[in-house]
């Protein structure tokens, strides 16, 4: 069987697509690696700003948008995609780690981000032994100890946010003065007694023994940490496409409002893809366009 479409990828952005396409009867098929949360949104704490559900949790909204998309009947394939061709005809094999594959007449590739690595000294050697990607996930485990958060965006400023209500003392490192982050989660973290900012400085070194014990700022300066949160944002995952379709110069594939990249009958939808504002109100409403955009394609 030639499937209509292959999403691959099971954010916001990809079930998103499900639906539309299994709304316009295409057969479609969810690509995801292993089932283990709704992408990135489901390590966000609380998310305010997806319309209609205010102060939900971002596991819970992921959960409700996989929820919807299994009532719908959209079918789900876990496997690890190692390659994507596209070869003379108009049909594209997704190739699985396994050695299997399916066909596909159109893609649609919401895969998504993944959080940037500081790569200063201790951050590989600590990963998971202090070093953590995820304040929602690991925080729990600092609980009355002392923290520090990297990076000045909403990810670090929610994750400060989150993690003073558990630590005892929580560092906010950020190399500038300015945030990139909402003026009004500084202002919150600014009440807070627990919260140090640390600006216009850059860590070095993460530094232990067994587990982590510190950071070591450019100027020498050295900070007594049990953990290291790394927020300095995220990584397009764009392996599997990038020598397919044009990317822009910070790596994202380069795409119409529409998800039309520059290889025909493939699409992005989601954090991947160039845009202003990576969030999941865009990623839900990029994964509509693609689909209703693969519609249009496959007439
Ligand atoms: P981001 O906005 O790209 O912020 C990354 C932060 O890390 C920046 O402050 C950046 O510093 C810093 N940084 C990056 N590389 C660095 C390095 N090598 N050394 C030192 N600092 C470094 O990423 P994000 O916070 O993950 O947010 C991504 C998107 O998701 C944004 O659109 C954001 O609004 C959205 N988001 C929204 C929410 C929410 O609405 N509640 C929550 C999370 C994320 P500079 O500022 O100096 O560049």
């Amino acid at each position: 069987m030639t499937y209509d479409v292959g999403i691959i990828g099971s954010g916001p952005a990809g079930l998103s697509a499900a639906i539309y396409a299994k709304r316009a009867n295409l057969s479609a098929v969810v690509i995801e690696k292993e089932y283990e949360g709704t992408g990135q949104i489901a390590e966000s704490g609380q998310v305010d700003n997806y319309l209609g559900l205010p102060g939900i949790s971002g596991y819970d909204l992921g959960e409700q948008f996989r929820e919807h998309a299994v009532k719908f009947g959209v079918s789900f394939l876990e496997q690890e995609v190692t390659e994507i061709k596209k070869e003379d005809s108009a049909v594209f094999t997704i190739i699985f780690e396994d050695g299997s594959s399916v066909e596909t007449k159109t893609v649609i590739y919401a895969a998504g981000a993944t959080p940037r690595r500081a790569n200063i000294p201790g951050e590989q050697e600590y990963s998971g032994k202090g070093v953590s990607y995820c304040a929602i996930c690991d925080g729990s485990f600092y609980r009355g100890k002392k923290v520090a958060v990297l990076g000045g965006g909403d990810t670090a400023l929610d994750d400060a946010v989150y993690l003073a209500d558990l630590a005892e003392q929580v560092y906010v490192i950020h190399r500038r003065k300015e945030f990139r982050g909402a003026a009004t989660t500084v202002e919150k973290l600014r009440k807070k007694e627990n919260v140090t900012f640390v600006l216009e400085h850059q860590v070095k070194e993460i530094t232990g023994a067994e587990k982590v014990n510190g950071v070591v700022l450019e100027n020498g300066t050295a900070i007594a940490v049990d953990g290291v949160f790394v927020a300095y944002g995220s990584v397009p995952q764009t392996n599997l496409v990038k020598e397919l379709v044009i990317l822009d110069a910070a790596g994202y594939v380069k795409a119409e409002e529409t998800g039309e990249t520059s290889l025909a009958g493939l699409y992005v939808a989601g954090d991947v893809r160039t845009k202003k504002l990576r969030q999941v109100v865009t990623a839900v409403s990029d994964g509509a366009n693609a689909a209703t955009a693969v519609v249009e394609y496959l007439k």
